[in-house]
């Protein structure tokens, strides 16, 4: 599969890893919208939240709950977002599911 995010999370494409485990990799995101932006990924292939399925469930709380586990180890106290696009109109991309882990500066609401 020709597949961008799959080929990081295997090791074809360089990236800079700030957390892995058997399911999840998360690395720095090549252009940062911010001075913290760690896109963190599933290392099975799925296209987008739409594709997602029962079967998914704890794969998600997991992508959650790392998204939060890097926030600690950063030292985000003063706030972060995580921002899943998902679609056309949702402004994804690139098409394997990722969170996009944003901190280090205000955040502004709504997003555009
Ligand atoms: P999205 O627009 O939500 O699909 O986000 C895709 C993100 O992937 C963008 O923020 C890109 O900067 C990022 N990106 C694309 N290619 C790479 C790459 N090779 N390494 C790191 N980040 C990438
Ligand atoms: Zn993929």
């Amino acid at each position: 599969m020709n597949c961008v995010f799959c080929k990081i999370a295997e090791g074809q494409i360089p990236s800079t890893a700030v957390y892995q485990d058997e399911l999840v990799y998360a690395f720095a995101d090549i252009h940062p919208a911010a001075p913290v932006h760690v896109l963190i990924v599933p290392r099975e292939h799925i296209g987008s939240l739409t594709e997602t399925g029962e079967s998914h469930r704890a794969l998600l709380g997991h992508l959650l709950w790392v998204a939060g586990e890097i926030a600690r180890k950063k030292e985000l106290g003063n706030g972060y977002r995580v921002v899943v696009n998902t679609g056309k109109e949702g402004g994804q991309t690139v098409d394997h599911l990722h969170l996009h882990l944003l901190g280090g500066r205000a955040m502004t609401w709504p997003p555009g």
